[in-house]
């Protein structure tokens, strides 16, 4: 059986301060039977790290760069991720391919390179309102989780996907769970044909997840936990969704 995954997406939030109670608050909420980690930015990792160390909740960036190292202004590599303690780093969150023109090649790039240095890539795909009702969720999804497939070969089940439609994040329209399942058992039946790996492969839904519909979403067979983005930032809601998962 697969353990179920939470994943807090801090986005472009907080302060060292909040952070601190953050954390705090959720440190004395855990343990969860379901794994937790947090996505902050990266000028906090130093901070996060000390504060989690050895409490059982993992932490992560992002995004990350697709190079090793050099003149990438404002970028920041893998390599210094990890030396942080990263245990994950998002990649080609909707709002990087939307805001920041990242093409599915980048973001295969970026997967590889953190795997490179031990970092487990949450690779984000999903659809925008206008292509669900043009009919197109699934090539979407298809041709965005493609290029990871192809650029990762036999290492593609070290990553974990995360199926994010992107008319529900930040928009409080959640994806109903059969919604959710389908495009999820699709997305595994494309991984099952890359390894053999995929039925314990995570596939985590992300999008306007809350406390309240949670459970619904994670008792999905194919869905394997969450991505949260603004319901991270409120602890009691957060440990109320790691709660769901367990
Ligand atoms: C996200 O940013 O990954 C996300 C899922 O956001 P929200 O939960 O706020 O919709």
């Amino acid at each position: 059986m697969r353990r179920k995954l939470v994943v807090g997406n801090w986005k472009m939030n907080g302060n060292r301060a909040a952070n601190a109670e953050l954390l705090a608050a959720l440190k004395a909420a855990g343990p969860w039977a379901a794994e937790v980690a947090v996505c902050v930015p990266s000028p906090y990792l130093g901070d996060v790290a000390l504060s989690l160390q050895g409490d059982g909740i993992g932490w992560g960036a992002q995004d990350c760069s697709a190079f090793e190292s050099g003149a990438y202004t404002g970028e920041v590599s893998a390599l210094m991720l990890a030396e942080f303690g990263c245990r994950y780093v998002l990649v080609g969150h909707s709002e990087r391919r939307a805001y920041h023109a990242e093409s599915d090649q980048l973001v295969a790039d970026k997967a590889k390179t953190a795997l490179a240095h031990r970092i487990t890539p949450i690779v984000c795909v999903g659809e925008t309102l206008a292509e669900r009702e043009a009919g197109h969720t699934d090539a979407v999804v298809k041709r965005q989780l493609s290029a990871v497939i192809h650029t990762l070969a036999h290492c593609i089940s070290q990553i974990v996907v995360a199926y994010e439609p992107v008319w529900a994040i930040g928009t409080g329209k959640t994806a109903t769970p059969e919604q959710a399942q389908a495009v999820h058992a699709l997305l595994r039946a494309q991984l099952g044909a890359a390894t053999a790996h995929a039925g314990e492969m995570k596939i985590l839904y992300g999008g306007s997840a809350k406390a309240d519909n949670a459970a619904a979403l994670f008792a999905q067979p194919d869905i394997d936990g969450g991505l949260v983005g603004g319901a991270s930032l409120k602890a009691a809601e957060f440990a109320a969704i790691c709660r769901a998962a367990g």
